[in-house]
Order: structure tokens, then C-alpha cells, then sequence
């Protein structure tokens, strides 16, 4: 079973292609099953906090999305289409989130840490910012509001786990204390983690999770999915083949995947 569940859509404004140009790429790939997963508004945020260049920019906006991936459902034999969304986790907003999302029928709910605090770190503009700041602290920071996000119960999969590291900085003594500490918060959240090989495309050119938070993650009995973040149609489906080479070398035979929020755990090897 080869599924990619982390398929973004132009309605966040920042992607390019038709929703049926990422469908025929599935196809060419041989995706049994695509999810779409777009940037949820940030509309549970306080208007001065929020940017809009980075989500669908309203919730009738969002509702279109909904529409237009029913249709999508509707017009498409394979693969099975999923409708799921990214939603950007930010401590104290729990509630809010847990009730903007209640009416809408979700897949999967993606959560991911994109800040700390007002600091977007993986936008390329704010890149200096990792230079201002200890590396081990920034490290410690972003972990500590992953964990949260794991165990909020908001969520179905954390995406991209160690996205601190996509412009390429990395901890000298490496990753082994917070690899244990998200792997615990997500059994405790029972949440799954995705495998996205978006990193391969940035600086850092490395999938998210690294091996080692990947066979921490195993060892917890952590479920783990697959994505590839595209933001365009030639990416749906990209560099899988390294994601499943990766996770056996985890030690994984089942993938999770979701419909209605309920997980149903899938080989993805035969
Ligand atoms: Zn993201
Ligand atoms: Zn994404």
C-alpha cells in the first residue's frame, strides 16, 4: 500500500497546479491512496498574530477546499482520496482549534510546529534568527511545543517532527535526548507520526523524522505515515521509496492510515 497523506492545494496560496494535476501525478506514481492536507486558517489565532500568506486565508475559504476535495472523491476511481487538513499548533489554543475543526468531515488532522512564540522559523527571511540564538536552546524550545502538540489530543499525526532542522542547523551533540522525549509524548498522545521526505528538498536534505527519532519512535510502538508535503503537482508521491527504506530500517512492517479519525494500521510492502 503506497500512500502520501501530506498533499497541499493551491487554496493555501502558496502552492501551484489543479487539484486533478496532483491526482494524475498519484496515478503515475502508483499512490493507492492521497490526502490532501492543506493549511487550515489561522483563524483561532488573535488577528494581529496571524499571516495569512502561510494558510487558507478564511474559513469560507476552507470550506471551499472541503468542497472541492468531495468533488475530487466523487470524479476519482484511484486512488482513494482522503481529506485531511495541517493545522498549525500553538500552545493555549486548544480549544478554539478542537471546535473550528469539529464540523468539517476530516480524514486526519496533521499537527505542526511552524514558530516559536512570533518567531517563524522556516521561513527563509527569518533564517538569521538561528544565528541570534543558542542552537541547543532553540533545539530544546521547539521540542518542548512538539511534545505539547503530541499530547494535546488535537491531532492524528505530528508532521514533520524535526522541522528545526531544515535550514541545516543542527545540534552538535545530536538528537538522542529529545528523540526519546517526543517518541514517550506521542504514545502518551497516541499519535502517529509521518515520514515527510519534504526535507530532502530543503538545505538541511534530509527527511523529517531523523533515523534515530524514527527507531525511538519504534521502539515506543509509534505508528508512523507517509507524506511528501508537495506544494505542487510533480512532488506528490516524491522519494517514498527512501521514506519506506527508512522506516524498515526502523523496524516497521504497518503503516497508520486514517478515515473519519479512525486509524487503521496497513502493510505498505505488499
Ligand atoms: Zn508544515
Ligand atoms: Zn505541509
Amino acid at each position: 500500500m503506497l500512500v502520501d497523506l501530506h498533499i497541499h492545494t493551491k487554496a493555501c496560496g502558496h502552492a501551484e497546479g489543479t487539484i486533478q494535476e496532483y491526482v494524475r501525478v498519484a496515478q503515475a506514481v502508483g499512490l493507492q491512496q492521497m490526502g490532501f492536507s492543506d493549511h487550515f486558517p489561522q483563524y483561532f489565532l488573535p488577528m494581529a498574530h496571524r499571516d495569512p500568506r502561510w494558510a487558507v486565508p478564511t474559513m469560507a475559504g476552507f470550506r471551499e477546499y472541503i468542497r472541492a476535495v468531495q468533488e475530487l472523491q466523487r470524479e476519482t476511481a484511484q486512488p482513494e482520496i482522503l481529506i485531511g487538513v495541517e493545522v498549525d499548533y500553538r500552545p493555549g489554543w486548544c480549544e478554539r482549534v478542537r471546535s473550528l475543526l469539529r464540523p468539517f468531515p476530516l480524514d486526519y488532522v496533521i499537527g505542526s510546529v511552524h514558530q516559536i512564540g512570533d518567531w517563524a522559523f522556516d521561513i527563509l527571511a527569518d533564517d538569521e534568527e538561528y544565528s541570534r540564538r543558542d542552537i541547543a536552546d532553540i533545539y530544546e524550545e521547539y521540542f518542548h511545543i512538539v511534545c505539547q502538540a503530541a499530547t494535546s489530543g488535537l491531532f492524528d499525526i505530528i508532521g514533520h517532527c524535526d522541522l528545526i532542522k531544515k535550514f541545516g542547523y543542527r545540534l552538535p551533540n545530536g538528537l538522542a535526548g529529545h528523540a526519546e522525549r517526543f517518541a514517550a509524548a506521542c504514545r502518551a498522545g497516541g499519535v502517529a507520526v509521518e515520514i515527510n521526505t519534504s526535507g530532502l528538498r530543503y538545505p538541511v536534505q534530509e527527511v523529517f523524522p531523523a533515523q534515530i527519532i524514527l527507531s525511538a519512535l519504534f521502539a515506543q510502538n509509534v505508528p508512523i505515515t507517509f507524506g511528501s508535503d508537495a506544494h505542487r503537482p510533480e512532488d506528490v508521491g516524491r522519494d517514498l521509496e527512501l521514506a519506506m527504506h527508512m522506516a524498515r530500517e526502523a523496524g516497521y512492517k504497518k503503516i497508520a492510515t486514517f478515515r473519519r479519525r479512525r486509524r487503521e494500521m496497513v502493510s505498505w510492502h505488499d
